[in-house]
């Protein structure tokens, strides 16, 4: 059996993100090797809105990575969690989706080997109320207690966040409390 034929049969035939029986053609990965090529079943929709995830970044059709993240098949999983990744740098539920989703430690570094280590040169550091300097994915506790506009509570002194996002502005970090995304003062958190 050929490659490609095991490729559809594993997909039964659909797009292996949307479901979508619509043209199904093979989707070489990215970094793929050459004598081992991963690949996955896209549907027409999907192969089209991946050539440009720019402008596609809004589109509803992307919602079906929400479900495929949670794929049994690696190949699926990566590709998911790429598209993922690129799209939770405007789209809030893709990055709600990529904290939910997990992986396989080995599969994680294959979905990340993609992303180019772009300098990050021009990006201040960010520092907490200590001056201790912040890295993306540290955990942080309030040294106040915050009124949390819109979520109607107080995250109170000592509340620990875990998992932060530097946002490229020194002053805020984004952390999740009770569940909400909130954009946190530095200069009211440490590092925990
Ligand atoms: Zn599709």
């Amino acid at each position: 059996m050929s490659t490609t034929h095991n490729l559809y049969e594993r997909a039964e035939h659909a797009c292996e993100l949307c479901k979508s029986t619509e043209n199904p053609q093979p989707h070489t990965l990215q970094d793929s090797p050459e004598d081992d090529p991963k690949q996955v079943l896209l549907c027409q929709t999907c192969r089209e809105l991946i050539q440009d995830l720019g402008e596609s970044a809004d589109n509803k059709h992307w919602r079906c990575l929400q479900d495929s993240i949670w794929s049994i098949t690696p190949e699926v999983q990566v590709l998911s969690w790429r598209l993922l990744h690129t799209l939770s740098s405007t789209q809030s539920w893709a990055r709600d989706a990529l904290d939910q989703a997990y992986l396989e430690d080995e599969l994680l570094e294959w979905a990340k080997s993609t992303i180019s280590e772009a300098p990050k040169d021009d990006t201040p550091p960010t520092y907490d109320a200590n001056g201790t300097q912040l890295q993306e994915g540290d955990s942080i506790t309030l040294v106040r207690n915050l009124d949390v506009k819109g979520g109607g509570f107080t995250a109170k002194q000592g509340t620990l966040v875990k998992n932060i996002r530097l946002t490229g502005d020194p002053d805020y970090i984004e952390g999740k409390i009770n569940g909400m995304s909130i954009m946190l003062k530095t200069k009211f958190i440490k590092r925990a």
